[in-house]
Parts: structure tokens; C-alpha cells; sequence
């Protein structure tokens, strides 16, 4: 079988989500992170569906919107993501199911190091592009990126020092528990800056100005360090 049929024989729409962070209740409900979904309103199984924004289809289909890759490249994801071998002769199910279940303090440990993470390279991101944007003369326009860089910077800095680094397990635990949705976002947008796209690279040009695939789409918690 091919990577497509291999993928699709072996991971849900589900699964896929979850693996990439997507909360998914017991009815099998999750927030749509392809619109503004205040409320659960994706119904996610072998395949998911969209009651908000109609949108639908399975984990490939998912995946490749989720991180706006070509279909195979989805498809190629998610095979590495869950180990599955997708040779055009040979190929075996995993005798196990993809993802083993992990207790309520080992899902935890891995939200808190997802979290560390996610926030470190968006520390470096920042502290590159504050070097590599910094307008070189008086009347030039500050580019949106250096912009960024000094609005978030030393909040992202605070973080880490002061609630990963020194801070206490209830310190970490609560940023944790409500940054959930900020880490997802950053996640995705690190990974199409850095790796999604050809020519892509925080020194190119500009095809590394990823937007979100949907404009409502944007991060709904942006925090910023005067709100501290
Ligand atoms: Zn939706």
C-alpha cells in the first residue's frame, strides 16, 4: 500500500488531532481550529466534521490543513508521526495501536514540556529576528517582525525564567492549563516559519510571513507584557 492508503488503513481524523494537541472531549467534540470556535462544534472519529465551518474529511485531509502541507506531505507526516510503514510491498499494521494510553500525569508532563518547547523556540525566533529586522536607520520602517520581537520578547523571556525555570509545579501547572490554546498556535506558526514552505527560513523573504489558513483563524490570546 501507499503512504495514502497506509495512512488512512491506521490513524482517525482523532488521532491525528490529538496527536497534534487538539483536545478532544468524550463525545468526541473538539473546538475547530479552522475557524473561531468558541464551543466545541467539530465532531472528530475516522474522520471529522465541521458543524461551524463545514469543513470535513479525514486524517490526512486534516493534518495537511492543520499545518498547510500538500496532501502527501500530510500524508508523509503522519506516517513518521505514528510510525507507520507505508513500503509499496510488505507493509504490516503495527500489532499495537499507534499511540499507547498515558496516565493523567504523563499526558501532563508531556503538555508542560510541549509547552517549554514551543515557548524556547519562540524565544529564539525573537531574539533572531530582533537582531536580523532592526531598522538600520532612523526613517526606515520597522519591519512587523522586529515590531514582534520587541512587544513579546522579554514576556516570553519572563515566562520561561519565571514560571518554567524557578517557578513552582502550581506556577506551571496553571500556565499550562490556560495557555493550551496560545501554545498550538505558536506551535503551527513556528513550524511554517521554519520548516513548511521552500525558500522558507526566518532570513527569507517574503514567503515566510505565515498566516494563519483562516484570517479569523489568529491567536485569540495574545498576551502582552504590560498586561502583566
Ligand atoms: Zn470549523
Amino acid at each position: 500500500m501507499n503512504v495514502f492508503e497506509s495512512v488512512r488503513d491506521a490513524v482517525t481524523a482523532r488521532q491525528a488531532a490529538e496527536a497534534f494537541g487538539i483536545r478532544v472531549n468524550r463525545s468526541g467534540m473538539a473546538c475547530c481550529p479552522f475557524h473561531d470556535d468558541k464551543h466545541p462544534s467539530m465532531k472528530l472519529d475516522k474522520r471529522f466534521h465541521c458543524f461551524g465551518c463545514q469543513d470535513d474529511g479525514d486524517a490526512i485531509d486534516f493534518t495537511a490543513k492543520f499545518f498547510d502541507l500538500s496532501k502527501k506531505d500530510a500524508a508523509e507526516k503522519l506516517a513518521d508521526t505514528f510510525g507507520i510503514v507505508y513500503e509499496n510491498t510488505g507493509f504490516r499494521p503495527r500489532d499495537r495501536p499507534p499511540k499507547p494510553k498515558v496516565s493523567p500525569a504523563q499526558e501532563y508532563r508531556q503538555a508542560e514540556e510541549r509547552c517549554f518547547r514551543v515557548y524556547c523556540d519562540y524565544a529564539h525566533l525573537l531574539q533572531k529576528w530582533k537582531e536580523a529586522f532592526a531598522p538600520k536607520s532612523p526613517d526606515e520602517v520597522w519591519d512587523d517582525r522586529f515590531v514582534e520581537a520587541c512587544q513579546r520578547l522579554d514576556y516570553i523571556e519572563y515566562v520561561l525564567d519565571e514560571i518554567f525555570l524557578s517557578g513552582t509545579i502550581k506556577d506551571r501547572a496553571e500556565f499550562v492549563k490556560t495557555h493550551g490554546e496560545e501554545v498550538i498556535n505558536l506551535e503551527r506558526r513556528i513550524f511554517k516559519l521554519t520548516a513548511g514552505r521552500t525558500g522558507g527560513g526566518i532570513e527569507g523573504g517574503q514567503g515566510d510571513r505565515a498566516e494563519p489558513a483562516h484570517p479569523e483563524a489568529k491567536p485569540r490570546h495574545r498576551l502582552d507584557a504590560r498586561a502583566l
